[in-house]
């Protein structure tokens, strides 16, 4: 349900979709009860040629579409959500920096480490005062001889401390806004960097998200990402990629809970006969397909078009959607299981929980409309027409 796929992408569809129902799906509850990060399962998908999936062939990746990598970071959302949102931080906006603005020495040196799971990537764009107005950041970048000295504190970073490499944007003395803004890769072992407690998160316990601290931060000339002033174009790039992800990603946990109301509706009785014979339920699941549909033509036709130049509209307008979209219908999911959508066990509960964020990172909702009110307010009537 949701659009044609090539026979490609099929196939990688089928393939991830094999070891979500074998093993990242039965063992992805246990993982969220003990808050434990999935690095077997990151094993295991870089073992079967999943990372770095959109990185050139002749440097290490897989040399796959934009779509292929988005079905499977929804079906890592249908088994797992946290295992989802590790994968996608790595590929979009980690492995995707290093092939799209790399040297060939960057590219030669790194993403063979990303694709045999060597290193998991990272994306420490956020402080604890500059969120939406990322380009707001105060972590600095000082030049010294060979390279510069990074001093600065990154908020909530997905995989913090648990991925070898990080994707760093640190400004250059005496700049303000975008301008100064510079990208940096620095290895988890730089003398300086440290990591903050895991943070106690609503869900997704699987994937650590902590504070990055930067303190006189060694990185050379050569772990610089792209030219110096170019970094919030660069990370602004990286997001429109990264939304579709999350995009991907609210679409799978949404088929979750689409699976699992169906299943349950067709199996619980009252009233002599299974609830699914109710109109009020069956109501529900019909929702539930008619959002996933169009949540899923959105987010796989934002992928066809990656590199298309109104890709920052079309990923916002998928991202609020889906996002919306698997929230309300999480909701939805646990009053069709009555009281057991309360209990851990049935993993409803979870999809609300889980599913929450994606309506918060890589830009909240209120951002993705300013995005599309903006483009909406600056074309013209005619280009209504134009999809
Ligand atoms: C689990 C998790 C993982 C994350 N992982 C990463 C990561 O790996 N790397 C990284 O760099 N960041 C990461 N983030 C950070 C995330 O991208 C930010 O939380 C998000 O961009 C929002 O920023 P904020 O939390 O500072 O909220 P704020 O920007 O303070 O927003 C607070 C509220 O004000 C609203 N608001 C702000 N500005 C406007 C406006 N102009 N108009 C209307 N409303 C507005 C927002 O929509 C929101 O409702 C993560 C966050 C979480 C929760």
């Amino acid at each position: 349900m949701g659009g044609e796929l090539d026979a490609d992408t099929r196939l990688v569809q089928d393939a991830i979709l094999r070891l979500v129902n074998s093993t990242i799906q039965p063992r992805s509850a246990e993982y969220d009860a003990n808050a434990q990060f999935p690095r077997a399962n990151l094993t295991l998908l870089a073992e079967q040629g999943f990372m770095a999936m959109t990185a050139p062939v002749e440097y290490g990746g897989a040399g796959l579409s934009y779509l292929a990598q988005t079905v499977v970071v929804e079906a890592l959302a249908f088994g797992c959500p946290a295992t989802a949102v590790i994968y996608e931080v790595h590929n979009s906006l980690h492995t995707e920096a290093v092939w799209r603005y790399g040297t060939d020495a960057q590219k030669a040196n790194w993403i063979p480490k990303l694709s045999d799971g060597t290193a998991i990537g990272a994306f420490a764009l956020t402080e604890a005062e500059a969120g939406s107005d990322a380009a707001d950041l105060s972590s600095m970048a000082y030049p010294v001889a060979g390279g510069y000295r990074l001093t600065g504190r990154k908020m909530f970073i997905s995989s913090a401390g648990e991925a070898e490499r990080y994707l760093v944007f640190a400004r250059l003395p005496a700049t303000a806004g975008r301008e100064g803004i510079t990208a940096f890769m620095v290895d988890r072992d730089t003398p300086g960097v440290s990591f903050g407690r895991p943070l106690e998160k609503m869900g997704l316990h699987a994937s650590k998200t902590a504070e990055m601290v930067l303190e006189d931060v060694f990185v050379a000339v050569g772990d610089r990402l792209g030219s110096e002033g170019q970094g919030y174009e660069i990370a602004l790039t990286l997001l429109d990629g990264g939304r579709i992800g999350i995009a991907a990603q609210a679409c799978g946990m949404l088929a979750a809970a689409l699976a699992r109301s169906r299943r349950y509706a067709m199996e619980r009785k009252q009233f002599g006969q299974p609830i699914s014979r109710f109109e009020g339920v069956q109501f529900k699941l019909a929702d539930m397909a008619t959002d996933l549909y169009a949540a899923r033509l959105m987010t796989y036709e934002a992928a066809r078009r990656r590199n298309d130049r109104d890709i920052r509209v079309r990923a916002a307008m998928a991202k609020v959607f889906a996002s919306e979209a698997v929230v309300r219908h999480a909701l939805a999911a646990i009053q069709v299981h009555g009281g057991y959508g309360y209990i851990r066990d049935y993993g409803v509960e979870r999809i609300l929980r889980d599913g929450k964020v994606t309506e918060i990172y890589e830009g909240t909702s209120e951002v993705m409309r300013l995005i599309i009110a903006s483009s909406l307010l600056h074309s013209t009537e005619e280009a209504l027409w134009k999809v």
